[in-house]
């Protein structure tokens, strides 16, 4: 039926998952490389969502029991409002978007959407109403068309073209041979880690769901593609509820609130310009980030004058 770069068949669960979901990309990437603890009754019902409100309430969740990863976090995105979490590597970020696509169960506490309990209802509806744009988007060994258009199943050439323009890859693949029908992977076209992630992006747009995950969407581009993208992910993310886990602040600025993570709690929480004043964690991040960015810029300088 499809083709995978990892061996689908030696991995029988994930090829059921696969069959019953096919537009559900990001959960069978999810699959492939983190089995699921989740058994699930069956005849749940679909999760509506009418406002898109999410919510956390104290979760506590440990991968193994020996080693707690989140201490009780708990926190709000308003319907149609972008909550961004930042924090070290390994701090539990992207531990939040795996719980909210109930990829793990919470150890305590609870995730709930319109006041559903994620367990509440079937993870196939559950992850419909999803977008994910993740840190490491895989494809599917299969053309450029096909990986955009299972964002959703029925889409036509015309819709997946629109999402590749916002996405702003579409010049990228009108450029190639075989275009739309190009292969992507071992046998076709090698992307760049940037270019899988405005692939992911596309496909999320053409999804259009209700709510949104990026996980350090743009970690793979450098500043100036990151700041050309920024645009459209601001646009999909406009009145969509949204869960921004970043790598870069500049994608922060305008959340309605930012979290600042370490070790599993959040340890400074508020807008940008609040934390900013707080003077805390999230001010040297910024800081630090300021820098960064400003010899970025320098090195790009230097280049382009040799
Ligand atoms: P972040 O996204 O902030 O870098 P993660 O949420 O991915 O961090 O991970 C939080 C902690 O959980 C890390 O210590 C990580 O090693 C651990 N962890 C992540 N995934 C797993 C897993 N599948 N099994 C066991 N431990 C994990
Ligand atoms: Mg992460």
């Amino acid at each position: 039926v499809i083709q995978v770069c990892l061996p689908l068949n030696a991995l029988g669960f994930v090829y059921r998952e696969a069959r019953d979901a096919l537009v559900n990309a990001e959960k069978l990437f999810q699959l492939l490389r983190e089995k699921p603890e989740i058994a699930e009754a069956p005849g749940l019902p679909a999760l509506k969502v009418p406002r898109g409100e999410v919510v956390f309430d104290n979760v506590i969740f440990a991968y193994e029991p020996a080693r707690p990863i989140l201490h009780g976090v708990s926190f709000r995105i308003p319907p149609g409002g972008t909550v961004a979490v930042v924090g070290g590597s390994g701090s539990g970020k992207s531990t939040l978007a795996r719980l909210l696509l109930r990829f793990y169960e919470v150890g305590g506490g609870s995730v709930s959407i319109d006041g559903q309990d994620i367990r509440s209802v079937s993870s196939h509806s559950l992850r419909e109403a999803i977008g994910v744009v993740p840190q490491e988007a895989l494809l599917f060994n299969d053309t450029i068309a096909f990986n955009i258009g299972y964002g959703r199943s029925g889409a036509g050439m015309d819709e997946i073209i629109a999402a590749a323009k916002a996405a702003h890859i579409h010049d990228l693949i009108d450029s190639l041979p075989l275009k739309y029908d190009t292969p992507v992977g071992e046998r076709g076209v090698m992307l760049s880690g940037g270019e899988k992630q405005r692939i992911a992006l596309a496909r999320a747009i053409l999804k259009n769901p209700p709510l949104l995950i990026f996980d350090e969407a743009t970690s793979a581009l450098d500043t100036a593609s990151e700041q050309a993208i920024q645009k459209e992910l601001d646009q999909l993310s406009a009145n969509r509820t949204t869960l921004v886990i970043a790598h870069r602040l500049s994608t922060v600025v305008d959340a309605t609130e930012i979290l600042v993570m370490e070790r599993g709690r959040i340890i400074e929480r508020g807008t940008h310009a609040r934390l900013l004043d707080q003077n805390g964690a999230y001010a040297r991040l910024w800081q630090l980030q300021q820098r960064a960015d400003d010899s970025e810029q320098l090195v790009r300088e230097m280049q382009s004058s040799m």
